[in-house]
């Protein structure tokens, strides 16, 4: 019988015939907008399939039409990315934010309801507050403490609970490492379906996927990354994936024909080659966060270490993070003695580490939460979040952990 090759083993081939491109090893970069049809019939039976009009045969394919509905880097990157996340289909997009808006855009009518976790990132926090609002789509935001049923009852007291059209989760959340339950979300949504209405269950996994959580495994529909984060993971490119059934990433395909908010053969192309090195990359930078989490802890200036390698079995995130995750991941927040002022002081001081925002990539990253990535969140609930003034977030690349430790050391002395 034949053994299924696991993703790490398929990544550097999987979706490419180097038949087709003079035997290259690598997929070429397709530089082109359009495709030549080989008849006139072809380019129908493509564009039949395109538009719907008709089901694939058995063993069709949809072949090249023009390169914002399709093109080979595209199609053989999608193809690899659902290996990791094992479903049917996955989508491209030209940034995180692009897949995230999209999905709000397919999935939210006028009138709807959507249910979010808070916080989110911030760009998805502006986009329901500034856009969705404005377009009379109401939404309701859950914290880490509310409870199953308190969340029910906030939806029925609504009203609005036949309008619920998506429940959306960003765990863990930014920067706080708090853990939102998957499953859970997945029963509040099914209590408000219909016999004819599935509500779909949409995961941010950036922080943890594609390798220390499967969301789908936990009942969610839709899969989304920034995959300017980990899966491009060289602070080069800007790129954001959806993944899920043929059913919803059908629907999702045709919003993007239509908004046109595809990713370039380009970035397609760096994407393919940073999927290659995406688990050693991401288990090296494991490796190092959970040594550097383990050092900062014994710091006297250090207040307090949030990182999720740190749980003891007493903590009540334990049993959720065993179930929901197979790593901590690489990132830490930690809060030092005193505030803004020693925070600064320290960030200014980190030589290896780098002051930046965005997180997932080679290098380490640091950067302060209140003035910098959550600057848009009100004071009081930035508290209420444990999002303080001496707070810093790092992200954990790949370079020496003793370097690490020794320039964080260096920077929090005095
Ligand atoms: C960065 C990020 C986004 C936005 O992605 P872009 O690629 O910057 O558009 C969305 N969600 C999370 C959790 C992120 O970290």
């Amino acid at each position: 019988m034949k053994k299924t090759l696991r993703p790490e083993s398929l990544m550097m081939s999987h979706g490419f015939k180097p038949e087709l491109s003079e035997g290259s090893i690598k997929p070429p970069i397709f530089l082109t907008s359009t495709f030549v049809f080989k008849t006139a019939e072809e380019g129908k039976a493509f564009f039949e399939l395109a538009y719907g009009i008709r089901q694939k045969e058995q063993e069709e394919e949809l072949g090249l039409i023009y390169s914002r509905i399709n093109n080979p880097n595209l199609q053989i990157l999608e193809e690899r990315l659902c290996l990791w996340d094992k479903t049917d289909d996955c989508a491209i997009f030209e940034s995180g934010m692009s897949a995230i808006s999209t999905v709000f855009l397919e999935f939210l009518k006028p009138g709807d309801l959507l249910v979010y976790s808070s916080p989110t990132y911030g760009g998805t926090d502006h986009f329901i507050h500034d856009f969705l609002d404005l377009i009379g789509i109401h939404s309701i935001g859950v914290t880490v403490n509310d409870s199953k049923e308190d969340i029910i009852k906030r939806i029925s007291d609504s009203g609005l609970s036949p309008k619920l059209g998506l429940v959306y989760l960003e765990t863990p959340a930014n920067p706080t490492n708090d853990l939102f339950n998957i499953s859970m979300f997945r029963e509040i949504a099914d209590h408000f379906q219909t016999k004819d209405r599935h509500i779909p269950l949409a995961v941010d996994n950036t922080y943890m996927g594609p390798i220390w959580c499967s969301p789908t495994d936990h009942g969610a529909d839709l899969v989304i990354y920034s995959a300017t984060k980990f899966i491009g993971g060289h602070s080069d490119l800007i790129a954001g994936a959806v993944l899920g059934s043929t059913g919803l990433m059908g629907r999702l395909k045709v919003m993007r024909t239509f908004l046109g908010n595809m990713a370039s053969p380009h970035t397609c192309w760096l994407l393919l080659r940073s999927l290659e090195t995406l688990k050693v990359r991401m288990e090296q930078q494991t490796k190092n966060a959970q040594l550097v989490a383990k050092a900062l802890i014994t710091h006297p200036k250090v207040k307090k270490v949030n990182f999720l390698g740190l749980l003891s079995e007493r903590d009540k995130n334990h049993e959720l993070f065993m179930r929901q995750y197979s790593s901590p991941g690489t990132m830490i927040s930690f809060e030092l003695y005193g505030g803004e002022k020693e925070a600064f002081a320290c960030l200014n001081k980190m030589k290896l580490v780098k002051l930046a925002v965005s997180l997932g990539s080679t290098e380490s990253l640091a950067q302060h939460p209140a003035s910098m990535t959550h600057i848009g969140i009100k004071p009081e609930s930035r508290q209420k979040l444990g999002i303080t003034e001496s707070l810093i977030r790092l992200s954990v690349g790949i370079e020496h952990h003793e370097d690490l430790i020794a320039d964080l050391f260096q920077a929090i002395e005095d």
